[in-house]
């Protein structure tokens, strides 16, 4: 194809590889590097040596979708299998089933409420003086109430977010739903699983084509845009910049992880409501894997800390404050040519896989387009600010 172009992509997770699919699909030559020994960013699963059990080495990633077209892009590249997240939660010495739901109240106030009944009782509990909730403790008050607002988000998301929920926007909480039945799944989503054989070999299976060179292990350098034609940034955004105005603040993970030679916790994940245990929640990757049979457990502790600048990035803060600086980066990278940003580092955005892969396949097609119809691809191709 005499159209062909040189793309470089600078990172090997979801957004780069899905992107560089798309384009190498189209004829075009795609380099991708990622300054990590492997593919998948924080995605990577790989087994634990010890137990064989598939470990998501960055945390618990639950692949769930409303979006059809990213559930059928996916199954292309992996056997997807049965999964439905149930949450529990530890608090006050007791365990509560998440999302709140039927069980959880009836529970938690010693009631036998019917579906009606349950609604009327919470709010009765709810502050209906608050008409628009912005923040995530304003959200809480005005659809579950000061005790349960309390009970199970106040602690873990000060531990989480390392602020006050009063400092955070509504949005966080509204990933959350509230039931008034007894339907325990995590998620509202019509399509859940999890990759049979882990998301590692999903990427593997993305990047496997002929118009696409992986090279790992690889930090960019300015000579590595020598030659191209555009580049597809997917690293934190400030990076590109070398953090001229500040840093974008992010959360970071520690993981302590450890073996039980029997069941740990009999689930998935328990999280810790108190603010006095200093971990959020507790991970067995076995139970991520349930098609697969294993006697002891892989858990993971999980704590959440500020980003310092050799940590790994996870959740972006997206504070006022971290606003201001955003625009600032904002407003520089829309001045660029030849060169566009995806994904969460590179839009700073807390996005959840099916997101990355529906922003990136529309991304990957707004180039493709540009090139058909010789206009400018832009720098970003979803609302960033
Ligand atoms: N959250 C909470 N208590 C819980 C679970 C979640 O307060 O037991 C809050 C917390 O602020 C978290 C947000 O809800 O950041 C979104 O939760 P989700 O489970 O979607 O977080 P993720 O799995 O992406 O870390």
């Amino acid at each position: 194809m005499n159209n062909s172009k040189n793309i470089l992509i600078v990172g090997a997770g979801f957004t780069g590889a899905v992107i560089g699919r798309k384009l190498a699909e189209h004829g075009h030559q795609i380099r991708i590097i990622d300054s990590r020994s492997h593919v998948a960013g924080n995605c990577y699963s790989e087994r634990d040596e010890k137990s064989g059990i598939m470990v998501h080495t960055y945390g618990p990633h639950i692949f769930h979708t409303d979006n059809h077209d990213v559930w059928e892009y996916l199954n292309r590249f992996t056997e997807m299998m049965p999964y439905v997240n149930r949450v529990k939660t530890t608090v006050n010495g007791q365990v509560f089933s998440l999302p709140i739901n039927l069980h959880t109240i009836n529970q938690f106030f010693n009631t036998t409420c019917s579906p009606s009944e349950a609604r009327k009782l919470i709010e009765s509990k709810s502050d209906q003086s608050i008409n628009d909730p912005q923040t995530f403790e304003e959200q809480a008050l005005r659809f579950v109430g000061k005790e349960l607002y309390e009970a199970f988000f106040k602690g873990y998301t000060i531990k989480q977010w390392g602020m006050s929920p009063a400092e955070l926007p509504a949005s966080i909480l509204k990933r959350l739903p509230v039931r008034f039945n007894y339907d325990d799944n995590y998620f509202s989503h019509k399509y859940q699983g999890m990759p049979k054989h882990g998301y590692t070999p999903i990427i593997e299976n993305i990047l496997n084509h002929p118009n696409i060179v992986v090279e790992l292990e690889h930090s960019y350098s300015a000579s590595d845009s020598d030659g191209i034609d555009h580049l597809f940034f997917t690293g934190p955004l400030d990076s590109w910049y070398d953090y001229k105005f500040g840093r974008l603040g992010y959360r970071t993970l520690d993981f302590e992880k450890f073996h039980t030679e029997d069941d740990f916790q009999g689930t998935a994940v328990m999280n810790y409501g108190e603010e006095e245990i200093p971990f959020t929640r507790i991970t067995d990757h076995k139970y991520f894997s349930p098609w697969e049979e294993h006697k002891g457990s892989v858990c993971y502790r999980e704590f959440s800390r500020t980003c310092m600048p050799n940590d790994t990035p996870y959740y972006p803060i997206r504070q006022m404050g971290e606003m201001e600086l955003l625009n600032k980066y904002l407003n520089l990278a829309e001045q660029e040519k030849n060169i566009s940003f995806a994904g969460r580092l590179g839009t700073y955005r807390y996005l959840d896989m099916d997101v990355t892969i529906a922003e990136a396949l529309h991304m990957a097609n707004i180039y493709i387009d540009s090139l058909d119809k010789g206009t400018e691809m832009p720098v970003f191709t979803v609302n960033v600010r």
